[in-house]
């Protein structure tokens, strides 16, 4: 008897010591733009994921408010593009969250730029000075060929900082791999009617995507990189001989339509709005999906034909 009340009161005591211990952390990831998180869920669907811009914003400016310092600063991982994209923006957050983990060169921030080769590297460059950005386009995530050494990458980084839970993550990145290896030969397929098409830009958001399909940029609504389109710019467009081969105009949701607008009414263009990145709504939830979205549309629009399976 006595031994039975002395087990249960161990057994008790035991209980109330496993309630007080704290529960494992949920992991915690900051992330830049939208299409990391996405792909970050992909990879770990569990982490608590907070996400610094949507597809409405323009990733170069964002304002470094207080729920992002403290959300840098909770972190366990920050997903960046890196490449100065966020150069207007994240300095100044990883300062104020002043979070160990997460500083240049520790394993806790994640440039996907850093895994990428970059096209251009001196055309893209700052709206403020005109300055110019040595490392190349850092609009990486909309390049079919670089986002599997990215996603790669990513997931190495989340196993060496989650080591309980990296089969699960190797596991799915494998699964992501394949999938994206399918969609990229239904992109190749569905950009056979791109090829040698040219489209009108607005900055080089697209670049990589329009490039790998064989699409031209005919002109671009911004007279530098960076520098939003100005009357006399979008005057001096009409005049150029590139802008009769142009098929479209293709523009990112966040961006301002008017200079597009202006164009279309003058040369009869179909203006393309597309998200720039993931969205919190399918198909463009992913990465996968947001190409496929974009293909679908140019194609759409530009070879004015789709055979209907994206
Ligand atoms: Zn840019």
């Amino acid at each position: 008897m006595g031994t039975d009340m002395g087990f249960r009161k161990g057994f008790a005591a035991l209980l109330l010591l496993l309630a007080a211990l704290p529960a494992k952390a949920q992991f915690r990831v900051f992330a830049c733009e939208p299409e990391w998180a996405a792909l970050v869920r992909e990879l770990v669907p569990e982490a608590d994921v907070t996400t610094a811009t949507t597809y409405l914003q323009d990733p170069h400016y964002i304002e470094a408010r207080p729920s992002l310092i403290a959300a840098v600063r909770r972190a366990d991982i920050a997903v960046c593009t890196g490449a100065s994209l966020e150069a207007g923006w994240l300095p100044m957050l990883l300062q104020r969250a002043s979070n160990p983990a997460i500083q240049p060169g520790r394993p806790g921030l994640f440039f996907a730029a850093d895994h990428a080769r970059l096209h251009a590297p001196h055309d893209h460059v700052d709206r403020s000075m005109g300055d110019v950005h040595p490392e190349g386009n850092p609009h990486v995530h909309l390049a079919p060929d670089e986002l599997p050494e990215i996603a790669g990458a990513l997931a190495k980084r989340l196993t060496e900082l989650e080591p309980e839970a990296a089969a699960a993550i190797l596991g799915r990145y494998i699964r992501w791999r394949g999938d994206w290896n399918r969609l990229r030969a239904q992109w190749q397929e569905s950009g056979e009617a791109l090829e040698g098409q040219s489209v009108v830009v607005q900055h080089s958001s697209f670049s990589y995507l329009l490039r790998w399909l064989g699409v031209e940029t005919a002109v671009d609504l911004e007279p530098k990189p960076g520098m939003p389109p100005s009357a006399s710019h979008l005057s001096r467009l009409l005049t150029e001989p590139l802008l009769k081969e142009a098929a479209a105009i293709l523009i990112a949701s966040h961006q301002d339509r008017q200079p597009a607008e202006w164009l279309a009414e003058r040369t009869g263009l179909p203006v393309i709005v597309v998200p720039g990145t993931v969205t919190g709504k399918a198909p463009a939830d992913s990465l996968g999906g947001l190409i496929t979205t974009i293909v679908s549309r140019l194609e759409t629009t530009v070879s004015g034909a789709s055979d209907g399976v994206l």
